[in-house]
C-alpha cells in the first residue's frame, strides 16, 4: 500500500496588539478575503470573545453552535467548528462569549498554552477522521484574530503561529504598548515557540489630510524599519460600513481604496513569504 501523500502544513499568522480598535479584526477579515481572492485557502480563527470577525463575516450567533471555545477546551476538533463564508475559499471558526472564561478553565491544565497549536496541527486531514467535519479542504493560510489583551488566549495564538502581524493605528499613541507586545513575543519565543517571528507591522486608518498620520508613519518606520509593510491601509468609510452588512469590504465595494489596499497587502505578504522560503532553502 502506497503511503498517503503528506497533507500540506498551513502558514499560521496571528493578528495581535493588546490595544483595542487598531484594526486587528478588520485586517483578519479583509486580508483573509484578499488572500482567498488570489487563490489561497484561508481559515480565520476568531479568538476574541466579542466575536467581531464572525459577525463581520455574516455568521449570526445562532449558527455558532460550536466555537473556538469548544476547540480550546478539547471538546471538538478545530475542523468541526469551521463554517463557510460568502467568500469562496474563506472559512471561519467562530467565537462566542464563552471564550472569556477560558483562562480560569484551563488554569490547571499543563498544556494550556498549546491547545490551539495542537488543534491546528490536526487541522489539515481527511474529513472522515472527524465526526462532524464539514469539508475536506487543506488550508494554506490560517489567520488568528486575537483579543485586545496579552492573556492566555493571545499566548495560545502566539504559541501556534509562524509569525505575528501587528496592526498599528496611525494615531498619537501608536507606538505606546508596542514594546510590551514585542517583549511578550520574545517571551513566547524563548519559552513556547522558538520559531516565532514578527511578520510585519501594518499601519491602519491612515488619514492623508491629517499631518499627525504622516508623522506616525515616519516614527514607526524609524523605529521598526523594514518590518513595516509598504502598504498602508487608509481610513475609509466603506471599510467601517462593510461589517454591518456582514461582508468583507472586498465584497461590499471592491473598487474603494480600502479594498484595493487590502489586495496590495495580501500580495506583499505573499511576496514576503516567498523571500522567507528562499532564505530558508
Ligand atoms: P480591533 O480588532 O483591533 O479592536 P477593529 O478592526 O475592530 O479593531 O477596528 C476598530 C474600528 O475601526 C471598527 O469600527 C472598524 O470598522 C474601524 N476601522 C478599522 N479599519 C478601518 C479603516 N481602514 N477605515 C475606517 N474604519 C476602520
Ligand atoms: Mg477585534
Amino acid at each position: 500500500l502506497a503511503p498517503a501523500a503528506p497533507r500540506p502544513v498551513p502558514r499560521v499568522l496571528a493578528l495581535a496588539n493588546q490595544k483595542g480598535g487598531v484594526g486587528k479584526t478588520t485586517t483578519a477579515i479583509n486580508l483573509g478575503t484578499a488572500l482567498a481572492a488570489i487563490g489561497e485557502t484561508v481559515l480565520i480563527i476568531d479568538l476574541d470573545p466579542q466575536g467581531n470577525a464572525s459577525t463581520g463575516l455574516g455568521i449570526d450567533r445562532r449558527s455558532r453552535r460550536v466555537s473556538t471555545y469548544d476547540v480550546l477546551t478539547g471538546e471538538i476538533e478545530l475542523r468541526e467548528a469551521v463554517l463557510e463564508t460568502a467568500v469562496p475559499r474563506l472559512h471561519i471558526a467562530p467565537s462566542t462569549m464563552d471564550l472569556s472564561g477560558i483562562e480560569l478553565e484551563l488554569a490547571s491544565q499543563r498544556d494550556r498554552a498549546y491547545r490551539l497549536r495542537d488543534a491546528i496541527r490536526r487541522l489539515n486531514g481527511p474529513a472522515e477522521q472527524f465526526e462532524r467535519a464539514r469539508n475536506d479542504i487543506d488550508y494554506t493560510y490560517v489567520l488568528i484574530d486575537c483579543p485586545p489583551s496579552l492573556n492566555l488566549i493571545t499566548v495560545n495564538a502566539m504559541a501556534a503561529s509562524n509569525a505575528i502581524l501587528v496592526p498599528l493605528q496611525c494615531e498619537f499613541f501608536a507606538l505606546e504598548g508596542l514594546s510590551q507586545l514585542l517583549k511578550t513575543v520574545e517571551q513566547v519565543r524563548t519559552t513556547l515557540n522558538p520559531e516565532l517571528t514578527i511578520h510585519g507591522i501594518v499601519l491602519t486608518m491612515f488619514d492623508a489630510r491629517n499631518n499627525l498620520s504622516t508623522q506616525v508613519v515616519d516614527d514607526v518606520r524609524q523605529f521598526m524599519g523594514s518590518k513595516v509593510y509598504e502598504t498602508i491601509i487608509p481610513r475609509n468609510v466603506r471599510v467601517s460600513e462593510a461589517p454591518s452588512y456582514g461582508k468583507p469590504v472586498l465584497l461590499y465595494d471592491l473598487k474603494c481604496v480600502g479594498s484595493q489596499a487590502y489586495l496590495r497587502l495580501a500580495s506583499e505578504i505573499i511576496q514576503r513569504e516567498r523571500s522567507l522560503r528562499l532564505a530558508a532553502a
